[in-house]
C-alpha cells in the first residue's frame, strides 16, 4: 500500500515534492504532490499511483485513476541543467 512515500525538497527549485517508490523497479521517482485523474491509455503522460504503479495515460476529470506525476518534467531549474 502507500508507505512507500515521502515529501522533501527538490534539490534544485526548492518545491516541496513527494517521493514516490517506483514498485516496478524499486526507484524513487520525485514526484509533484498533486494527485491527478488521469485515464491509462498508452500516453502521453506518466503517472505514479499511490501504490507505485507507473502507468502511461492522459489526463481525465472524469478518470478512475488517481496519479502523480514526475517533478523532473515540471521543473524549470531541472530542466535547465538537462538532467
Ligand atoms: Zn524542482
Amino acid at each position: 500500500m502507500a508507505c512507500d512515500q515521502y515529501f522533501t525538497k527538490c534539490r534544485y527549485c526548492g518545491h516541496q515534492i513527494l517521493m514516490t517508490m517506483n514498485q516496478q523497479n524499486h526507484t524513487w521517482v520525485p514526484c509533484d504532490p498533486e494527485l491527478y485523474r488521469f485515464t491509462p491509455s498508452g500516453g502521453p503522460m506518466t503517472y505514479v499511483t499511490g501504490e507505485g504503479d507507473v502507468i502511461r495515460g492522459h489526463k481525465d476529470r472524469d478518470g478512475k485513476y488517481f496519479g502523480y506525476r514526475s517533478h523532473r518534467r515540471s521543473c524549470i531549474k531541472w530542466q535547465e541543467k538537462g538532467l
